[in-house]
């Protein structure tokens, strides 16, 4: 039997113990703790995928505590798709479980025709919301994104639109993506003279991008905003993936758009290949290492990863089991990514 074979044809029931072995952290200065670990619907969830595949990813995750799925409007393709997906899921085997999960979706890049399908607008961001409620099939999602700033609405209208969606009960905490240091800084301040707080930040980290590490850590500290990290694994390069060869399952061969063939570069693949050596050593997959280094920072909430199989999912829950580096590993592995700037 094949993992995930258990759970076709037949009633979801999550596993007892779900609860035992996961972290988590405390998102910033609020009252909520997320998983250390969550997982993201960008990829994989479309209607060109396999539903029963995204299915047993989400049951697998539930079943190892993991209580925080991420979406957006645009999730797909087509647009759209991955939430309208999710809710056939969600209704199927999540709905008695809604108090437990952390469900999140996003506006802010294109997602319909004309002047408010996109960027920042009230009239924008309250109307898509609506849409992702109605596809998903639920009342509210726990948090809402500004999916990233727009530099033409002004912020003040934007964060009015995401507290205006708090006040009205449609999301229960509000966050922002993509927002650079001093945006996030402008935004939290914005939300909070109007009595809401930012709750989180959903930024691009991982160890082949750090620009979070030029301030924007800072300002979340210093808020107590939450930081959960997206492409983490840098869309599968930070695994051992592409270390012998683009193979047929992968983004890059199945939808090159976002993680293209002239991205997986031999540089880069020389240097993943001495980090895999380092997560050898450490007893550690290369992507189990790639989540483990971002949680060394307490600031990182949860690391927010994607997989294509439940195989992926099982090895990225396991990057729990060692969170902790020693100087020389941490030394050894900055002088390998040294190069890489
Ligand atoms: P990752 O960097 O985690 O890449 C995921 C891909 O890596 C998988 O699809 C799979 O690729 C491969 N992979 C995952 N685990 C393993 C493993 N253990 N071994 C080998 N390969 C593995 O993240 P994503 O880029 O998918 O982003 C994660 C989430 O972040 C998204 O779903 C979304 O929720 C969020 N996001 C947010 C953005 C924003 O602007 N706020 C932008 C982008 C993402 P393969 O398919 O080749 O098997």
């Amino acid at each position: 039997m094949k993992i995930g074979d258990q759970y076709d044809n037949d009633i979801y029931r999550p596993a007892a113990g779900r609860y035992d072995s996961m972290k988590y952290r405390r998102c910033g200065r609020s009252g909520i703790r997320l998983p250390m670990l969550s997982i993201g619907l960008w990829h994989n969830f479309g209607h060109t995928n396999d539903l029963e595949v995204g299915r047993n990813m989400l049951r697998t995750a539930f079943d190892h505590g993991i209580c925080h799925f991420d979406l957006a409007n645009n999730y797909g393709p087509p647009y759209g798709a991955a939430e309208t997906n999710f809710g056939r899921i969600f209704r199927e085997d999540f709905a008695p479980y809604r108090d437990e999960l952390i469900l999140s979706s996003k506006a802010g890049w294109d997602m319909w025709p004309g002047p408010y399908g996109n960027w920042g607008s009230k009239k924008y961001l309250v109307a898509s919301l609506d849409q992702s409620l109605q596809r998903m099939g639920v009342d509210y999602v726990d948090i809402f994104y500004h999916h990233r700033p727009d530099p033409q609405t002004p912020l003040e209208e934007t964060m009015g639109a995401l507290h205006q969606i708090v006040q009205q009960g449609k999301a229960l905490y509000v966050g922002v993506s993509q927002y650079s240091a001093e945006e996030t800084m402008r935004a939290a301040s914005i939300l909070s003279e109007m009595g809401t707080h930012c709750l989180i930040h959903q930024p691009r980290y991982s160890m082949m991008d750090r620009w979070v590490e030029d301030g924007l850590l800072d300002v979340l500290g210093d808020r107590g905003i939450g930081a959960i990290a997206f492409s983490p694994l840098e869309q599968g390069l930070l695994t051992n993936k592409y270390l012998t060869g683009i193979p047929e399952d992968s983004r890059v061969a199945r939808d090159g758009r976002y993680l293209s063939e002239d991205q997986i570069k031999e540089d880069k693949i020389k240097k993943v290949r001495a980090l895999n050596e380092i997560a050898q050593a450490r007893g550690q997959s290369m992507a189990q290492m790639a989540i483990a280094w971002l949680l060394k920072d307490e600031r990182i909430t949860s690391v927010l990863v994607g997989a294509s199989k439940v195989e992926q999912m099982l090895d990225n829950i396991k990057a729990l089991d060692n969170l902790d580096f020693s100087t020389d590993e941490l030394s050894n592995i900055e002088e390998i990514l040294k190069n890489d700037e």
